[in-house]
């Protein structure tokens, strides 16, 4: 477990080892080369043997990675258990096609249904909702800024601290949407968000991580996390928040970091698990 330290930024991330593999080792390669101000939690449920001896390098810095256990996680494995009804089978659960009246997993379905393509992985998007309750549960005391980063990230440039502390200087959460991304129903690029704990950006995560408990997010129509932190984020209109990503020409609106301040810092592949890779 990482101690108090002098540093203000915990970096979350998680993947599998499928997700290692293809990208993952590349994402936390370049956290350590780049020398990114801050340390990072590598959740996973089978990854502790590779991830814990790369904790302490020194080069010239001490870069600090620790890896969480996801099996550990009472959250987690709770959730699994209490939901297997709504997983499908291909993804460990029970659930059975639904009876909407459609052939295509994308539309036609009734609110809320389990079948619909985006609820079907569900179970998938789960990992950040529980990674980001174990930062919050065990270091909100201790780093004043928690932020995610997806594991199909590559860091290009070392992000300096007095970048993350001077975004968070009049909001309590950032996130990636875009106007184009925002005149639809669609999610928030949750790829690359923070949170901090002035500003009440601490609660707002609190928030959306209750969405998955109890069922609440049973209410809504999809279950994906960047939706479900868009309805989140709406929702509390008295929590400041950004959304990095300025207006931009390009009709194309799922890869908006590219279009955000992070812009020089980071490379986001976003989509190539599914796309490049065939691995979820
Ligand atoms: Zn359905």
């Amino acid at each position: 477990m990482m101690q108090k330290n002098n540093k203000s930024i915990l970096y979350v991330t998680s993947m599998n080892r499928k997700l290692f593999d293809v990208t993952g080792y590349k994402f936390i390669n370049s956290f350590i080369s780049s020398e990114t101000e801050g340390d990072l939690i590598v959740a996973s449920e089978t990854l502790r043997d590779i991830i814990d001896p790369l904790a302490e390098i020194t080069n010239g810095r001490t870069v600090k990675i620790s890896c969480y256990n996801l099996q550990e996680d009472k959250f987690y494995t709770d959730w699994l258990e209490e939901n297997k009804g709504i997983i499908p089978e291909r993804y460990g659960g029970l659930a059975k096609p639904c009876d909407c009246q459609t052939s295509n997993s994308w539309e036609n379905h009734k609110r809320g249904c389990h079948w619909n393509n985006f609820n079907q992985r569900a179970v998938n998007w789960l990992v950040k909702p529980v990674s980001l309750n174990y930062a919050l549960q065990q270091y909100s005391k201790v780093y004043p800024y928690v932020v995610w980063l997806d594991c199909d990230i590559i860091l290009k440039q070392r992000i300096p601290e007095k970048f993350i502390h001077n975004i968070f200087k009049d909001c309590g959460c950032f996130y990636h949407l875009g106007p184009n991304r925002k005149s639809r129903d669609t999610g928030i690029e949750s790829g690359v968000c923070g949170f901090s704990q002035k500003n009440r950006g601490f609660d707002l995560l609190r928030k959306f991580i209750d969405v998955y408990n109890n069922k609440q997010f049973h209410r809504y129509s999809r279950w994906d996390d960047g939706y479900l932190f868009r309805k989140i984020v709406e929702g509390n209109p008295d929590i400041p928040t950004k959304d990095l990503v300025g207006p931009h020409r390009e009709q194309e609106f799922a890869h908006v970091v590219k279009h955000g301040i992070f812009a020089p810092y980071i490379d986001h592949d976003k989509g190539s698990h599914h796309r490049k890779y065939k691995v979820v």
